[in-house]
């Protein structure tokens, strides 16, 4: 396969997926285009007083659903086929997880490594702005959402200037997700993206039959893993793998690598990472050879979680994992994907596996727009109702039970605990319906992408279908 752009990538692996349904071809090319993409170039003071103008895109891939809805991301590597890729990438995503919006991406072209905190927030807020001008963000319209290089401090300075400039505008703070607690945002997002990778892998390595054919036993217990990039999502899959059992054996990231053959301490490398800036000297871990790649380690799991195309034609025969997680979007291309297929390696792919930060970014919206906490209203209620049953019961039985059991039993959810289940039931019931797809469509000669795409197509089709505006 030639060298082919991000976007032609996706519109690649859409093809093949389509070439198994048997929708109408002008349908399928509605599905693919991107609709919009608004290109922007503003300028911003530098904290020395010099002006500098900033690249910035937000393309809007499908409308089929409104709001549409992606991250922003802040990195030197944007533009705008990158850009209209992961737009297209949401769109599919929404759709495999069944979260009812359109897909959407934002990027800005900077190192965020060379801007003071100060000159981060004027460009975020002039690009909320410029967004808003162009009407390319609301509630209703499109919303974004933290990605590669922002978290939740980028999304409340656009949700300030959001609400600044419609200011009556009841749900203004829907405007934008990945919100910090305190201004509108959800307990669970910030580990969202992590723990819906986990969620996912759980379910791909706990099937007896694909594990037998990958030659690996059952469960997470004692798996070895290998994270590229400890940035949010890296981080947060490195801590559930290890609670659930997983060895995290190596983290890569942009300035080293290390490893640990017993499994590395997260709690400790993050600690290291926070007092010192870097992974890299953590206590009980080895620095790696830099002549030596940390995705080319042999383990059971390579967890790709920081930016597109590492996994290419140049890496793909040294690549030992059994099973890649695509944690980030697009990691491996499309031509390294079909080569791992063919050896047998299991791919469980982006489109799916990172769709936990879409899915409790759902809820957060959801929460914004009811105006009240998860939980608020039902908890004290089940908290009463269960303790009246577990009553009943001692009466019944004469089994005395004591305050403390009926305090643990008789728990009402938090919004925390609301959240995380949430996300387990929706990536646990998209793992399987991919899966299905996957065996309905002749696996094995289909791959978990294929199946996914395919899913995603389905399922947006069917909305265009419903609306009349296709057979
Ligand atoms: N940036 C994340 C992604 O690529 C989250 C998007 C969102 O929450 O809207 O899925």
């Amino acid at each position: 396969m030639p060298n082919i752009s991000f976007a032609e990538q996706v519109n690649h692996n859409f093809d093949r997926a389509a070439s198994l349904t048997n929708h109408d071809p002008s349908l399928l090319a509605q599905l693919r285009v991107c609709n919009f993409v608004c290109r922007f170039a503003f300028p911003i003071e530098r904290d020395n007083g010099k002006i500098e103008v900033i690249r910035a895109w937000r393309a809007q891939h499908s409308n089929h659903k409104l709001p549409t809805k992606g991250g922003i991301r802040f990195s030197n590597d944007v533009n705008e086929d990158e850009v209209i890729a992961l737009a297209s990438l949401m769109s599919y995503k929404c759709a495999i997880v069944n979260v009812p919006f359109g897909g959407a991406k934002g990027g800005v072209k900077i190192d965020r490594r060379q801007y003071s905190d100060a000159e981060l927030e004027r460009i975020t807020r002039r690009f909320a702005f410029e967004l808003s001008r162009k009407n390319f963000i609301g509630p209703g319209i499109d919303v974004p959402a933290p990605d590669f290089g922002t978290g939740a401090r980028e999304m409340s300075w656009i949700a300030d200037t959001y609400q600044a400039l419609n200011n009556e505008e009841l749900n203004a703070l829907a405007c934008v997700t990945g919100k910090p607690v305190a201004l509108g945002g959800i307990r669970g997002r910030t580990e969202a993206t992590g723990l819906g990778v986990f969620y996912g892998i759980r379910e791909a390595v706990n099937v007896a039959e694909d594990m037998k054919q990958l030659g690996l036993p059952l469960g997470m217990e004692g798996k070895s893993v290998v994270i590229q990039g400890f940035g949010n999502v890296g981080y947060h899959c490195a801590k559930f793998f290890t609670a659930a059992g997983a060895k995290v054996i190596a983290i890569a990231e942009w300035d080293g690598s290390i490893h640990n053959p017993a499994g590395l301490n997260i709690a400790e490398v993050d600690e290291h990472r926070k007092e010192t800036g870097s992974i890299v000297g953590s206590p009980d871990s080895k620095q790696l050879d830099p002549s030596c790649d940390a995705l080319e380690l042999p383990c059971d799991i390579l967890v790709p979680a920081a930016l597109e195309n590492v996994i290419t034609d140049e890496n793909v025969d040294r690549i030992q994992a059994s099973i890649i997680a695509e944690a980030a979007n697009g990691p491996v291309t499309a031509a390294a994907s079909e080569k791992l297929f063919q050896r047998g390696v299991m791919i469980v792919p982006d489109a799916f596996l990172n769709a936990g930060g879409v899915t409790v970014s759902y809820f957060e919206w959801l929460k914004n727009l009811s105006h009240v906490r998860f939980g608020r209203m039902e908890k004290r209620y089940e908290e009463n109702a269960f303790r009246r049953v577990l009553k009943l019961v001692e009466g019944a039985t004469g089994t005395v039970i004591t305050e403390e059991q009926l305090r643990v039993a008789a728990h009402g959810a938090e919004e925390q605990e609301l959240v995380h289940s949430g996300l387990e039931e929706t990536m646990s019931t998209a793992y399987h319906e991919i899966r299905a797809l996957r065996l309905k469509l002749g696996a094995p000669k289909i791959d978990l992408r294929t199946a996914s795409f395919v899913d995603a197509i389905n399922k947006i089709a069917s909305c265009y279908g419903d609306m009349g505006i296709f057979p």
